[in-house]
């Protein structure tokens, strides 16, 4: 399997270029605003709006959903600490849901028994660009009256039953970080097909300056989450090789997994039937021994993975929560059983058949 090139990286100098000769402007010059009517354009939104990381698109999407001081918003506790500090910046209280060992989606049993009258809103997390049911999370959010901000930041690219991931709820929020597939450095996004939030996270992001339609001026403390303009023209040219990023990423998953299907005691994880994945990261079921050990002896061996090399663990584990609820057994089982490979658009063929062979080769000797 022949990866194809990596896409046209020229597009990015020429963005670049074209954003150094409108700074500086106070006013922030057009790149946002160009990035902003793409982006709504390339997903099919009616409103985009850019800030300056994925983290402040949640913050501003859960503040332009009303979320604030005493209420209650279901979070999967398979999922990284980005997605729950915007919630405590709110005075919101995040009460964790547990997953799916099978499908990696959303446990709605477990998420029904932790609804109460002060439940508000839930935030799906489409980890590793898998998605989950679009189906059985609008059913269970609109039976709950709840509002559905996605945590899409991997998933850019991922479908499934035909609708984009970050396009489902209320709300979808995306991450540019560098590691992300569409990346900028430091960055993010919203999607949205209200208006009333567009130009709420549109305030949100600028200290509430100017302030909505129909709103005092300077009405409300906010925050400064804008996205640079160097930052925006990087991601304006990464919009326009979007489609071939996914590919390549696409490509390079299947690479990886095909190399190793002979491995022992690893099994891909495949996606959901009508799910079309991006490929955000490899993912294999590890069964071995003491597999968070195998994960983390991987990256030690030059394999980046998230839980050897970033230490992913089920946020309600976390320190600041644990005083909370049973554990998420389910979330626990997932994170200790899975290898999920950290690629970048970088990563060769050569990178990816030297870790297959590193994977491989300590799988086979793995005994501990
Ligand atoms: C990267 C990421 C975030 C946070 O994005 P930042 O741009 O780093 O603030 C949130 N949730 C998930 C699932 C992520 O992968």
């Amino acid at each position: 399997m022949t990866l194809p090139p990596i896409p046209d990286t020229q597009l990015l100098a020429e963005q670049l270029a074209v954003v150094l000769g409108q700074m500086p402007d106070p006013s922030g010059g057009p790149a946002t605003g160009q990035l902003e009517r793409d982006l709504a354009e390339a997903f099919g939104v009616p409103h985009a709006v850019a800030v300056a990381s994925g983290t402040a698109a949640l913050h501003a999407a859960l503040s332009a959903c009303g979320i604030g001081p005493g209420d209650e918003v279901l979070v999967p506790a398979l999922t990284v600490v980005m997605t729950v500090a915007p919630l405590d910046a709110l005075g919101a209280t995040p009460v964790f849901v547990d997953s799916v060992p099978a499908t990696l989606d959303l446990d709605y049993d477990d998420a029904a028994r932790k609804v109460t009258s002060r439940t508000r809103a839930i935030i799906p997390v489409h980890l590793w660009g898998r998605m989950g049911d679009p189906a059985t999370l609008a059913a269970f959010a609109s039976e709950h009256g709840l509002a559905i901000i996605e945590d899409a930041a991997q998933a850019a690219g991922t479908t499934r039953d035909g609708q984009r991931a970050g396009t489902v709820g209320t709300v979808g929020c995306f991450s540019m970080k560098d590691g992300k597939i569409l990346w900028s450095g430091e960055g993010g996004f919203l999607l949205t097909a209200r208006r009333d939030v567009a130009e709420h996270a549109t305030a949100f992001r600028s200290h509430w300056q100017p302030a909505p339609p129909g709103e005092a001026p300077l009405s409300r403390l906010a925050t400064n989450s804008r996205l640079a303009p160097p930052l925006a023209a990087i991601a304006l040219a990464n919009l326009r090789r979007l489609a071939s990023l996914v590919e390549l990423r696409r490509t390079q998953t299947r690479h990886l997994l095909h190399a190793l299907e002979q491995a022992p005691g690893l099994i891909a994880l495949a996606p959901a039937t009508r799910e079309k994945w991006n490929g955000f990261a490899p993912l294999l079921h590890i069964d071995l021994p003491n597999p968070r050990a195998f994960a983390e002896h991987l990256a030690q061996q030059g394999v980046p993975n998230s839980t050897g090399s970033f230490q992913l663990v089920p946020c309600d584990t976390r320190p600041m929560f644990t005083d909370r609820d049973q554990p998420c057994r389910g979330a626990a089982q997932i994170l200790d059983h899975t290898l999920a490979i950290s690629l970048t658009e970088r990563d060769t063929e050569t990178t990816l058949d030297r870790y297959a062979a590193t994977i491989a080769k300590e799988a086979a000797a793995w005994t501990t």
